[in-house]
């Protein structure tokens, strides 16, 4: 059976509605008690009701992962697309229907396995859509097999002794494709740094890629706890391009002016691994998008029907 599926709006929009959080959200979240994704989910319905976004004027794409349940939660249009390919489903709806506000949700092995190349070169497309990589560092739905994010040593069914690899790592790597024009990371743990950097994602005029490290008290219980615990062991990158929560100074002592525009810098940060950063890496709202770089060679029906009739003729007996 196959495994998209296409969902509509429950609600139903009266003209000047005004809408709460709570009027984004469809059902109760079908995730385990602690799951991150409980506040991934919060986060965005408090964006949305912020920006006051239409819901049938926006679209949640997914691909197969316990956070890809998400497009069934938000009252908006939904694809619960196939494993690894929400980002060319989000492409294509984008290029169809370029006035939709487009959020894609994918998990660590969607997203950096069987979906990395998607990933690639949807970052390097720069197609206008915010993208929420929610990275529990493990294979969550189908209990517990080793992801690429997933840490060495870290046991699960398919490591039993550890994992043997060292854990790729999305920012990092989404720094490193042509093209990429913002790039951030955040933590369900930090709700108002995980809201702020959505919605300055949300704001950003291109491909937007925020790595949500997301807790999985299932499978992998260890990985963000001292982080979680110990506010000491994460630095807060800020700026006034970037995302900077005065509400968490008091928590976090630790905060690091960094120009989201310094490209090699955030490469630089991104490389450090003696501490956990959180804040916008890099961002450039210049670098054109997609779905304008289309658009300035348009081509009418009419020729495209033409086009397509000589290509089938090349067939024809
Ligand atoms: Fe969340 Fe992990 Fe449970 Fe999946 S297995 S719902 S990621 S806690």
């Amino acid at each position: 059976m196959s495994s998209i599926a296409l969902s509509l709006l429950d609600l139903e929009v009266e003209e000047n509605q005004c809408f709460e959080a709570e009027d984004y959200q469809t059902r109760v979240g079908k995730w385990c008690a602690g799951c991150g994704d409980f506040g991934a989910l919060n986060a965005v319905k408090r964006l949305l009701a912020k920006e006051q976004l239409q819901p049938e004027k926006m679209a949640f794409v997914s691909g197969i992962g316990c956070s890809s349940r998400f497009p069934h939660y938000v009252n908006a249009y939904g694809f619960h697309g196939i494993h690894g390919r929400a980002l060319p489903i989000a492409t294509g709806l984008k290029l169809a229907r370029p006035e939709l506000d487009v959020f894609v949700v994918m998990g660590d092995g969607d997203c950096t396995s069987i979906g990395a190349g998607h990933w690639i070169h949807a970052t390097r497309y720069n197609a206008n859509m915010t993208v929420l990589l929610l990275d529990n560092n493990i294979y969550g739905l189908t209990k517990n097999q080793t992801s690429p994010t997933t840490p060495m040593g870290h046991k699960s069914n398919t490591s039993p002794r550890g994992a043997v690899l060292p854990a790729l790592d999305p920012l990092q790597a989404t720094l490193g494709i042509s093209n990429a024009s913002f790039v951030a990371q955040t933590a369900d743990w930090v709700p108002a740094h995980l809201y702020a950097t959505l919605q300055a994602a949300y704001e950003h005029p291109g491909f937007s890629f925020v790595r949500v490290l997301q807790r999985c008290p299932k499978f992998t219980p260890d990985v963000f706890l001292a982080n979680v615990k110990d506010p000491d062991l994460t630095e807060l990158l800020v700026h006034e391009n970037g995302v900077d929560v005065p509400g968490l100074h008091q928590l976090y002592k630790s905060r690091r002016v960094h120009d989201p525009k310094d490209l090699d810098e955030a490469r630089a940060l991104a490389q450090r691994k003696d501490m956990l950063r959180l804040g916008i890496f890099f961002r450039d709202d210049n670098i054109p998008v997609y779905e304008e770089v289309r658009a300035r060679t348009p081509v009418s029906a009419e020729e495209k029907v033409r086009r397509l009739n000589k290509e089938f003729d090349r067939y024809g007996v």
